[in-house]
């Protein structure tokens, strides 16, 4: 399965092998150890065919790959997007291992995606769309197996229709086999604002590190999506100028800062942060990532920042709450240029972090209320945050460096204790 890759620009799973690969080394291990890692466990390919309103079928392809298994059950998000893979969802579903391993999650990371646009599809069509897509992939699905939660193009309501038909099949409800559910349905109060409010934390935290005051800060924000909305929204409540925000339609500044819940409003009427009254319209969406800023969050998508723009950078602090945003040879840049990075896996970790709790709680049929949630979610954080920066000091490495390194040696050695079988 490790064989050619997908012939695609900026292929993430191009991305994700090189920083395994350069983990690898860094530990130690040997060859063979990469090969194991680098290669998922278990892929299904599906197809999934919809009745559209209009009476016609289209036949769409879906995907669920499971990178890991070491250390339980395999966790990840499924993302409804045109850009979906299979290349994609193998790059994403190895970063969810390591996410996991990181902030020290009982899981393996997985991820499913399924090539769709879901502007173009009523609500109606898209609830065809989970449900059998649901059904194709039940052989591998399950509380103890693998559980979906969220991502792209996704959301709770889509994590009901799959809870539902995965529990109408099964004969018995079984509220642990996704998690990002609605809160009516046995969702964990403070698991939608978790992986913005993991971002936001973990900004103030690099902050800290570079001794920057928060009330004399700016931010950009690339995304106004499930991460990027409430990530602006939670550091303009800690007193952080948002300058720059953008969506898929464009972006937009204000020198003086953007009035987050103002944009909130006008985003709720239109759709898009564009014609947002009190900014200027920024001409090409990415300039908004090559802004002097003090804090650049990257929330939408995989590869933003690459070859081309990584010189152009002038964030001192980039905080990934996209997965991926970054590819291995802007990473480097970024590195030389004295950048602080604080990588995905632990930035945006929040999410995955409030939906095992989540899970712990429909396995115990026991709920929490949301300031537990938000205690335990920013204690594992900070723990996570301790850990890689004490390493990236240590060994004189990037925090990604760091991260991964803690992640990695985390799987291998839940491996080795497991040994091979047979
Ligand atoms: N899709 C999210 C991520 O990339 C959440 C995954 C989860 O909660 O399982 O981390």
């Amino acid at each position: 399965m490790n064989g050619p890759l997908e012939p695609r620009q900026n292929n993430p799973l191009v991305n994700a092998r090189a920083q395994l690969e350069a983990t690898v080394d860094l530990l130690g291990y040997d060859r063979s150890t990469y090969e194991h890692l680098a290669t998922p466990r278990r892929e299904l390919t599906v197809a999934v065919p919809l009745r559209r309103d209009d009476g016609s079928v289209e036949l769409l392809t879906g995907h669920r790959v499971q990178h890991n298994f070491s250390r339980g059950p395999t966790k990840g998000g499924l993302r409804f997007s045109s850009d979906v893979t299979l290349d994609e969802v193998r790059a994403l579903a190895m970063w969810m291992t390591w996410k996991c391993a990181l902030v020290d999650l009982p899981y393996g990371g997985a991820k499913g995606g399924v090539r769709i646009d879901p502007r173009g599809y009523s609500t109606g069509e898209i609830e065809r769309v989970a449900r059998r897509y649901t059904s194709e992939i039940m052989p591998i699905l399950g509380p103890a197996t693998d559980i979906p939660a969220p991502d792209i193009g996704t959301d709770d309501r889509v994590m009901a229709w799959m809870m539902d038909t995965y529990s109408v099949n099964n004969g018995h409800t079984e509220l642990g086999v996704v998690t990002g559910k609605p809160v009516a349905l046995g969702g964990s109060l403070g698991r939608a604002s978790a992986t913005s409010r993991g971002v936001a934390h973990l900004a103030l935290r690099a902050m800290e590190l570079r001794e920057l005051d928060p009330g004399s800060s700016t931010a950009a924000v690339q995304g106004f999506g499930k991460v990027g909305r409430e990530a602006a929204r939670f550091l303009w409540d800690e007193g952080v100028t948002v300058v720059a925000i953008s969506d898929q339609f464009g972006a937009i500044y204000s020198r003086a800062g953007l009035d987050i819940p103002a944009v909130e409003e006008h985003v709720a009427v239109h759709g898009t942060v564009v014609d947002f009254a009190d900014a200027d319209r920024m001409s090409a969406r990415d300039e908004l990532l090559e802004l002097a800023v003090d804090v650049l969050v990257p929330a939408a998508v995989e590869g933003v920042i690459h070859e081309g723009n990584a010189e152009r950078i002038r964030a001192s602090i980039i905080v990934e709450g996209a997965n991926g945003p970054t590819t291995i040879a802007a990473d480097a840049v970024l590195q030389a240029e004295g950048r602080l990075v604080v990588p995905d896996i632990l930035a945006n970790a929040g999410g995955v972090v409030v939906s095992y709790f989540e899970w712990v709680q429909a396995n115990q049929a026991y709920w929490w209320r949301e300031t537990e949630v938000r205690e335990r979610m920013t204690e594992r954080l900070d723990t996570a945050w301790s850990r890689v920066s004490a390493l990236s000091q240590d060994r004189a490495v990037s925090l990604r460096a760091a991260a991964n390194m803690l992640a990695v040696r985390t799987v291998v050695e839940a491996h080795q204790a497991r040994g091979l079988y047979p």
